[in-house]
C-alpha cells in the first residue's frame, strides 16, 4: 500500500548477515525518510547556530525554525504552540510532569493512578514519587489478553485521586485504551490526566483537545524523527501554577543574585540549548506523515499485517500469541508471541540471521509481563513501509527456525 515510499527510507536498502532487511522493530524506533535526514543535514551545514541568544542571521534563522517545528507539532496534536514542550522523548517528558507538577501538587495521603500495562517510563517516575510524598501509587489491572478492567475504575477513582497517568496505546501487547472512560472518572473528581502517547502518535491523528488531557507525551524517533527529541504538551492553564523543571539559561527573563523571573511557556521550561536539529528533524518527520500518509490507510495497512501475522502464527505449533487478538485484526500494529521450549532471545537471534530485526524481552513492562505470566516474549512492530511480503517472508523464516531449533 506505502510500497512505492519504501524508496525515500535508505537503510531499507541495507542487507544483515547479507539477508535483505526486514525491520519489525518500529514500536522501539522507526526508520527515517530522506527528507528528515536532509532537514537535519541541512540545518547542521546552512543554519547551525544556537537560537535565542542572538542577533546575528544564523541565530536569527536558527531560531526561526525550531520555532516552527514548535508550532508544526502543536499544530498537528490540536495545540497551541506556547503549550509544546521540547524534551528528549517521552521518557523524560513524564519525568517532567513527575518532578514539576507531581513535586508541586502531590501530597501525603493523595492516590496517583496508572494500569498494569505502562511502560517502565510512565510507572517508575509514579512510583519515586509515591515514595517520596508519601502517597498511594494504585492499578487499574488488566485481564489475561492485556485489556484494562475499565469497570474497576468506580472502585479505584477516589476524591484522594489526583492523577490518571495511563498509555494510550500499549509497547507491549498493542492493546488501545479507551480514554473516554478514564477521562470521564478524572473529570469527576478533578483529577489531572497524562497520556503516554509514545505508541499512538506514530500511529493515529491525536487531539489534545478531544482527549482533554492536561499532559501528553510523545518521542519524535518513534514516527519517523531523529532521536534526542520528544514532546510534552501541557495545557495551558496550568502555565502559571508550573514550575520551572530545570534552570540556567534560556528560561530567564532577569537574573539577580539572589532572585530570577522566568520566561513565558514554553520557554520557561525548556532551560539550556534545547535539541535544534532534532526538533526541526521531528517537524520534518510530521510533515513527512501528513503529506505521505493518510491515517486510515496507515492503519487499516498495520491492522491487515497484524492479522496476516496473527493467522501465520496461529498455524505454527509452539506458538503461543499474546494480547487482544481480535483487537489487533483492526487496529494493531504490533503482536507479541513465544515459543514454547526456545527463548526469545533466542528466537530473535536466530530471525536477525535471517536479515529480520524484532525485539525480545519484557518490553520494559516487568509488571506486566509478571501479572500474565510471560517470562519474555517477541514483538513483532510494524510501521508504513513493512509488506505482507516481508510478513510471510518472516513466518517462513519462524517456521524454519522451529524446526530445526524448537
Ligand atoms: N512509553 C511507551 C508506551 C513506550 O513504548 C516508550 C518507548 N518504548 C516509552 C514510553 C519511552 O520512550 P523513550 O524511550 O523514547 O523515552
Amino acid at each position: 500500500m506505502f510500497e512505492s515510499m519504501r524508496k525515500d527510507f535508505p537503510i531499507l536498502h541495507e542487507q544483515i548477515h547479507g539477508k535483505p532487511l526486514i525491520y519489525f522493530d518500529n514500536a522501539a524506533t522507526t526508520q527515517k525518510p530522506e527528507s528528515v535526514l536532509d532537514a537535519v543535514h541541512t540545518f547542521y551545514t546552512r543554519y547551525n547556530a544556537n537560537i535565542h541568544r542572538g542577533v546575528h542571521l544564523f541565530t536569527e534563522r536558527a531560531t526561526q525554525l525550531y520555532e516552527q517545528a514548535r508550532a508544526t507539532v502543536a499544530a498537528s496534536i490540536g495545540a497551541d504552540a506556547k503549550e509544546i514542550v521540547f524534551t528528549k522523548g517521552t521518557t523524560e517528558s513524564i519525568n517532567f510532569v513527575a518532578s514539576t507538577w507531581g513535586k508541586q501538587y502531590i501530597h501525603a495521603g493523595d492516590e496517583i493512578l496508572i494500569t498494569e500495562l505502562e511502560h517502565h517510563a510512565n510507572l517508575v517516575p509514579w512510583q519515586q514519587l509515591a515514595r517520596e510524598k508519601n502517597a498511594f501509587l494504585r492499578y487499574i489491572p488488566v485481564n489475561s489478553d492485556g485489556t484494562l478492567q475499565l469497570d474497576r475504575l468506580a472502585d479505584l477513582v477516589t476524591p484522594n485521586t489526583k492523577l490518571i497517568a495511563l498509555s494510550h496505546s500499549s509497547n507491549t501487547l498493542g492493546v488501545h485504551n479507551d480514554m473516554k472512560a478514564v477521562h470521564a472518572y478524572a473529570k469527576q473528581v478533578g483529577a489531572a490526566l497524562l497520556v503516554d502517547a509514545a505508541q499512538s502518535a506514530p500511529h493515529q491523528r491525536l487531539d489534545v483537545r478531544a482527549l482533554d488531557c492536561d499532559f501528553l507525551a510523545f518521542s519524535g524517533h518513534k514516527m519517523l524523527g531523529p532521536t534526542g527529541i520528544g514532546v510534552l504538551y501541557i495545557k495551558h492553564t496550568l502555565h502559571e501554577r508550573l514550575e520551572p523543571y530545570q534552570y540556567g539559561g534560556g528560561m530567564v527573563f532577569e537574573v539577580d543574585l539572589y532572585r530570577s523571573q522566568w520566561r513565558k511557556a514554553p520557554h520557561a521550561f525548556e532551560a539550556g540549548t534545547p535539541p535544534i536539529a532534532q526538533a526541526i528533524g521531528l517537524a520534518a518527520a510530521i510533515e513527512y506523515l501528513q503529506e505521505h500518509v493518510d491515517v486510515q490507510t496507515l492503519q487499516s495497512h498495520e491492522a491487515a499485517l497484524c492479522a496476516r501475522i496473527i493467522d501465520g502464527l496461529k498455524m505454527l505449533k509452539k506458538v503461543q500469541l499474546f494480547g487482544p487478538l481480535e483487537q489487533l485484526r483492526s487496529q494493531g500494529h504490533l503482536v507479541s508471541f513465544a515459543i514454547d521450549g526456545m527463548h526469545a532471545h533466542d528466537v530473535a537471534t536466530y530471525l536477525s540471521y535471517q536479515g529480520i530485526c524484532v525485539r525480545a524481552g519484557h518490553q520494559c513492562a516487568q509488571p506486566l509481563a509478571r501479572k500474565l505470566g510471560i517470562q519474555a516474549a517477541v514483538r513483532a512492530s510494524f510501521y508504513l513501509y513493512n509488506t505482507l511480503a516481508e510478513v510471510d517472508l518472516f513466518l517462513e523464516s519462524l517456521e524454519h527456525i522451529i524446526k530445526t531449533y524448537g
